[in-house]
């Protein structure tokens, strides 16, 4: 600012506006400006919050009534632009921190599967505990036809396998016997038994105890005859049977 310009302001009065800008706040008003204010002196005007008051840039002519700064609000963005949007960026949001989830249990893993063991009866038994006396085959220039297992009197005589009992009392020279029809066509003899406990028409399973060892009919001592009839009808070797049925007999 000129001298000229600080003598004219010494002289005449002028109404000066003055704005502060920085928090966004627009501050305007006029700003007297008396004799008393104006000396050699560099004018210095207030100081609002960090904001240095100044005079409107010039020029103005003295005597002039220069009009409140900013007149309209169109005069206030002449002074002061808003930052503009691209080149504001909003702060953070503080955000509430996200609730924890919640904690899941661990999962209970499935119990091993328990192997199903489902018991399978062997096909064919041991039908008796003893001892072997007498073979199949030529005896006494004859036949015989099955085998001859010693036994004490009343040895429990289970049935070879399973099947229905088609004979079950009296019988010619055994005295008494059981025969069971097997499923697969097969027929087991039963001889000399003290008694049985199956009747004809039963379904016996395998293993299951059918009569007790005798002493009775054709017999030199309790022992239990057995025989064995193909499907065919056809006598074969008890032995041989029982070995091809996966039978190890402790005779
Ligand atoms: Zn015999």
């Amino acid at each position: 600012m000129s001298s000229h310009t600080l003598t004219s302001l010494r002289r005449r009065s002028v109404k000066a506006a003055a704005v502060a800008v920085a928090t966004g706040a627009l501050l305007a008003g006029s700003i007297q400006i008396g004799a008393t204010t104006a000396s050699a002196a560099p004018l210095r005007l207030p100081t609002i919050g960090n904001v240095q008051l100044q005079l409107p840039a010039g020029p103005f002519l003295p005597g002039i009534d220069i009009p409140a700064f900013p007149a309209t609000p169109e005069a206030a963005t002449t002074q002061w632009t808003p930052p503009s949007a691209e080149k504001w960026t909003p702060a953070p949001k503080l955000l509430a921190p996200a609730p924890a989830p919640e904690p899941q249990a661990a999962p209970i893993p499935a119990p091993m599967p328990l192997p199903i063991i489902v018991p399978v009866p062997p096909p064919v038994v041991q039908p008796v505990a003893g001892f072997l006396t007498s073979s199949y085959g030529p005896r006494w220039g004859t036949h015989h036809n099955g085998i001859d297992i010693g036994a004490n009197l009343g040895t429990p005589i289970f049935s070879a396998a399973g099947g229905v009992v088609i004979n079950a009392g009296p019988a010619s020279g055994f005295g008494q016997w059981v025969r069971v029809l097997h499923d697969d066509g097969h027929i087991t003899v039963y001889g000399h038994v003290d008694t049985f406990t199956a009747g004809v028409g039963d379904r016996v399973a395998t293993g299951q105890q059918i009569a007790t060892v005798g002493n009775r009919g054709q017999s030199t001592g309790p022992h239990l005859h057995l025989e064995v009839w193909d499907p065919a009808g056809t006598q074969v070797d008890p032995l041989i049977w029982l070995h091809d049925s996966g039978v190890v007999v402790n005779w």
